[in-house]
């Protein structure tokens, strides 16, 4: 099977009450661990590229390796998404790259601006047979060049419900970032949050059937946490999302849960951990390994939060 678009998976995901993990990649190794975790899950994914992976590893890199990917795996469902598409240039360029679904985010933009945005997006993809993710109210935190709102403002600019079916019948787009809560990057929260489920809950009851989809959900799991404050790192203060409240929209109309904080600081921990218990390895596998393994393990037990374990041959 070649690369699908997520219609069929938002599809039997609405239907049966799961969301499908979206994991972002840089490199080979978080390829690696995430496709051989839903290879032995049977779990439908959607591989994430954004803007910072693209300039990192360049797309022809990423490209290649998401190819063999899904080439040696021709029973599992997998989409390859932009994550947060800044201009209409780059979703462009990203449909012509063979992408087959684009974020575009112009919800920093005025309501106006982002339906112009966004519906030049939707013509150009669906000309093309790919589907288009787009964003309506303000994420907090920060991720790669993403710049949120700060943590005491999320509250102020969760996702309107009273615009919600105005943007999907002007733009045509596929799904919606809804923000209810959830926050960018390894430090969301200073206190335990709780989701705007009401949020959810209206904006479901005015779209009814509309793919909803959660950025900033990695929970900052305390297995890594703790291993890298033990191992030399600093990150004390870190805290995500709680994985009963993923779990929950999960049943509900969110049907894509992006996860990136939970690969970064699996892969982290586990090269802390080889470098302080064994400070004369210099081989790059005995330590990219181990990490790839951690990788693995982390989206298992995701894909178990998700609900998404096993749903891979219904959403071909
Ligand atoms: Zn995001």
């Amino acid at each position: 099977m070649a690369l699908v678009n997520t219609k069929k998976m938002f599809e039997m995901a609405y239907k049966n009450g799961y969301a499908i993990g979206a994991f972002n990649v840089n490199n080979m190794e978080i390829t690696q661990g995430i496709v051989s975790a839903v290879t032995e899950e049977k779990a439908p994914l959607i591989l994430q590229i954004s803007r910072g992976a693209r300039s990192y590893a360049s797309m022809s890199y990423l490209k290649a390796i998401i190819d063999v990917a899904v080439k040696d795996n021709p029973d599992i469902p997998i989409c390859m998404n932009l994550d947060h598409g800044d201009t209409f240039e780059t979703c462009k360029q990203c449909v012509d790259d063979g992408f087959t679904s684009v974020m575009i985010d112009a919800s920093h933009s005025s309501f106006a601006e982002n339906i112009k945005i966004t519906k030049q997006v939707v013509d150009y993809a669906h000309d093309h047979g790919v589907v288009v993710e787009a964003e309506l109210g303000q994420l907090g935190g920060i991720e790669e060049d993403i710049v949120g709102v700060s943590a005491d403002d999320v509250a102020k600019h969760l996702t309107d419900p009273d615009q919600v079916v105005e943007f999907a019948e002007k733009t045509g787009c596929d799904s919606l970032a809804v923000a209810i809560g959830t926050s960018h990057g390894a430090y969301k929260f200073k206190v335990a949050p709780k989701l705007a489920f009401d949020v959810l809950e209206s904006v479901t009851k005015k779209l009814p059937g509309f793919p909803l989809v959660m950025h900033g959900s990695s929970s900052v799991l305390k297995e890594f946490k703790d291993l890298i404050n033990k191992y030399g790192g600093d990150m004390p203060d870190a805290m995500g999302v709680p994985e009963d409240a993923i779990t929950e929209a999960s049943k509900l109309s969110v049907c894509k849960v992006n996860i990136d904080t939970d690969l970064r600081m699996a892969l982290t921990a586990k090269i802390r951990q080889v470098f302080c218990e064994s400070p004369a390895e210099f081989d790059p596998r005995k330590y990219l390994g181990p990490g790839r393994e951690a990788i693995k393990e982390m989206v298992r037990h995701k894909l178990q939060i998700l609900g998404c374990a096993g749903k891979a041959a219904e959403c071909v």
